[in-house]
């Protein structure tokens, strides 16, 4: 008998954070899609567990052996309006396990049922947006960007109605943990100082024990360590063309992973103004705004905890965390300095240079994103072929790479190396748009995971180029990338 070997702290740590509840029972679980590798990685005894196992461990109908499932409380600000009670309305944490390198990560269901958070919502989540999840997770986390993952996609066999009516399904979640801004928002919004304490150490002693200790006030501490988690965390976004789409402190993790990415997309051409999401009328959460946004959010935990950091003055702790959370914009440009020199081959400097003249030329040109960076390795040793075929116009890339090959040269690396370091440091493969479609679309309309487990295959390895797979490399052909929109789930 396969077996889970589950250790639910914060069920056990935190009863008042979060509510015990019973996942639906589906009418006829199936598994969609399994990630073995996932599961070995956290050391689940399922090697040798039937696709029923599976499919009936990880869909709700009949819950692994260890498993306390709870929903978790949280609150947020929703496109920056403030909701005081959000909480898994359609979500329950199953529990907890410790991974082969020794990190707790949590296990939880997505899609599960109605619970006590779930207000108007019905609770339950449709295949195509829980595949959706699981791509773009497997995605980043290949890319080597933090991120949630996906351990199973069950279908219910049952109909869940939006605009239309759709397949539905039980994404099972692993996370680093699902503490958001927002868990700390709900309790410091209703002046629980006790539980908002309890959580505030919990996090500490579950993602940054080091730097709480090392820090003049542990609160600071946490603050400052999420501070630079999520500013490396979105310099990685950033570089990427990453549009994550809904920003809201629910959905952003304290341990710096990427969470709750619904309606989320990569950029193709080139333009910071990039909004894929079609609830985001505003343009809020717009490609170029993200980092912004991010601080905003971490401004939000800030107010939270101010309490913690000065109990009995809240207010006199406001200096000393502005000062944290202004430092954010630092941290990031640093970060973002140092990672995006690394995708040109050379050492970071001070200050604007050749990193901004590069993404100004890619936007003035609308140049996709992906392949302009990418076929900067073959330009490195002498081939500017397919790099150039990615603008319009040749003189300003030829301004360009005239600068950018005289530093290359005092940087002293070989052609040969330069390229090489290129092709580690840019991905080929990212998750098109369209063929992120067309894989959700087969599976929810014809039951076809095939095109899904095709894509999954290829964005595995994303820096590494196969033969056969060019149609992989491809942007979405201009009408639709024009009119591209993902929806939530
Ligand atoms: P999201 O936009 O998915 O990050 O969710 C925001 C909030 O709405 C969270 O509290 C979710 O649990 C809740 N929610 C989203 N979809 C549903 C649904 N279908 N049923 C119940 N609650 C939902
Ligand atoms: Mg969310
Ligand atoms: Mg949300």
């Amino acid at each position: 008998m396969p077996t889970i070997a589950f250790d639910n702290s914060y069920a056990r740590d935190l009863p008042q954070h979060a509510v015990p509840w019973q996942p639906q029972t589906p009418r006829a679980p199936q598994l969609l899609h399994w990630n073995a590798a996932l599961a070995a990685e956290l050391g689940l005894g399922t090697a040798d567990a039937a696709a029923e196992t599976l499919a009936a461990w990880f869909s709700g109908a009949e819950l692994p052996e260890g498993a306390q499932p709870v929903a978790q409380a949280y609150a947020g600000h929703q496109f920056g309006g403030f909701s005081p009670s959000l909480g898994d309305g359609r979500a329950l944490l199953l529990g907890e396990v410790i991974d082969r390198h020794g990190q707790r990560r949590d296990i939880a269901f997505k899609g599960s049922g109605r619970t006590p958070f779930s207000r108007r919502g019905d609770g339950k989540a449709a295949v195509g947006p829980m595949l959706r999840e699981l791509i773009i997770g497997e995605a980043l986390h290949a890319l080597g960007i933090p991120s949630t993952r996906a351990l199973a996609v069950v279908a219910t066999g049952e109909e869940v109605y939006r605009d239309t009516t759709l397949p539905g399904a039980v994404l099972t979640r692993v996370a680093a943990s699902h503490i958001r801004v927002g868990t700390f928002q709900y309790f410091a919004a209703r002046g629980e100082l006790e539980q908002l304490k309890a959580l505030a150490d919990y996090t500490i002693a579950r993602h940054y024990p080091q730097q709480a200790a090392a820090a003049v006030n542990p609160y600071l501490g946490l603050l400052q360590a999420v501070c630079a988690a999520q500013a490396a965390l979105l310099a990685r976004w950033m570089h990427v063309g990453f549009i994550h789409g809904v920003m809201n402190t629910d959905n952003m993790a304290l341990s710096g992973e990427s969470i709750d990415f619904g309606p989320c997309a990569f950029m193709d051409g080139y333009d910071v103004e990039t909004v894929f999401s079609s609830i985001d009328s505003q343009g809020r959460y717009a490609y170029g705004n993200q980092p912004w946004i991010a601080q905003w959010n971490l401004a939000r935990l800030a107010e939270a905890l101010l309490p913690l950091i000065a109990p009995d003055d809240p207010a006199s702790a406001v200096p000393a965390a502005t000062e944290i959370v202004e430092g954010f914009a630092q941290q990031y440009l640093q970060q973002w300095r140092e990672k995006g020199y690394r995708k040109l081959g050379l050492a970071p400097v001070d200050g604007p240079g050749l990193l901004e003249d590069w993404l100004a030329l890619l936007e003035a040109q609308r140049a996709d994103h992906t392949l302009a960076w990418r076929f900067l390795a073959e330009a490195a040793t002498g081939d500017d072929s397919r790099l150039a075929a990615q603008f319009v116009a040749p003189q300003p890339l030829a301004d360009w790479l005239a600068q950018w090959r005289q530093q290359l040269v005092a940087s002293g690396a070989s052609p040969e190396q330069t390229a090489a370091a290129l092709r580690a440091a840019n991905p080929l493969y990212i998750p098109r748009n369209h063929l992120v479609e067309e894989a959700l679309a087969a599976a929810s309309n014809h039951g076809d995971m095939a095109p899904t487990q095709q894509l999954l295959a290829v964005l595995a390895e994303p820096f590494t180029e196969r033969a056969g797979l060019e149609r992989y490399t491809q942007p979405a052909p201009d009408a639709l990338a024009a009119g591209y929109r993902t929806f939530c789930g």
